[in-house]
């Protein structure tokens, strides 16, 4: 499976050629998760996940994934990301386009996409698919910054100096995306700074329409 679609992902117009086909029919349900770094946007889909069966896909673990696998681009993404910078579009949505069409699964939490204007607008554009909401973590820096220095995953952006970097990056870029699906009514806004299993009683509420249960 795989490699029939890394034959046919060879340009961006076959792959939205292949979207369009394999997608056409298949109703697709994303939900992007948003927030600012370590607002616990992969924790939480972790719990999202075992509860209401969507797929987790984050942005950031499928290019991490990219530098180990020793694509062309993987020396490119590495710096990008340790200088807490933003990947070009075309290098994230072709891996995010890629698990979504090889995955037997039709819903699918988005974690740390679309992170600027651009990303939005190219995933749109590319993929044809609406986020049905916006799952947003508001969190204070100094809550963030704690939790970040505090664990210790050996990320190479888990630093102080590109903390600063991603935070910056985060207000400038990606909250004017939280605040153009915020326009369209689509932002459900959760008190991140709490701990895990009250956020969690907050995110359960809003994926109730989504429980294995309901009609
Ligand atoms: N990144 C990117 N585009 C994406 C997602 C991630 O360029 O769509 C890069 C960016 O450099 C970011 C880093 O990957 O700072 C880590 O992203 P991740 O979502 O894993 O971590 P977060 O900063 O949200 O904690
Ligand atoms: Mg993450």
């Amino acid at each position: 499976m795989v490699r029939f679609v890394n034959h046919l992902a060879v340009g961006f117009a076959a792959v939205k050629e292949v979207t369009g086909n394999m997608l056409g029919d298949k109703k697709v349900t994303v939900v992007f998760v948003l927030g600012g770094p370590g607002s616990g946007k992969g924790t939480q889909c972790a719990n999202i996940v075992e509860h209401f069966g969507f797929t987790h896909l984050s942005a950031g673990d499928l290019l991490r994934a990219e530098i180990k696998s020793g694509s062309e681009n993987g020396t490119m993404i590495e710096s990008m990301i340790k200088e807490g910078k933003i990947v070009p579009s075309e290098v994230t949505i072709k891996l995010l386009q890629e698990a979504i069409i090889t995955s037997a699964n039709d819903k699918f939490l988005i974690d740390g996409f679309p992170r600027n204007k651009e990303n939005r607008a190219a995933f749109e554009n590319v993929t044809n698919i609406s986020p049905a909401f916006v799952l947003f973590f508001d969190c204070s820096e100094e809550e963030m910054e704690k939790r970040l220095l505090g664990r210790n995953q050996g990320r190479v952006d888990d630093n102080i100096e590109t903390i600063r970097k991603r935070f910056k990056v985060f207000i400038e870029s990606s909250l004017p995306v939280i605040e153009y699906y915020n326009g369209k009514a689509k932002v459900k806004k959760i008190d991140a700074a709490k701990p895990i299993p009250e956020v969690f009683e907050d995110v359960k509420a809003i994926f109730a329409p989504y429980a294995p249960n309901a009609a």
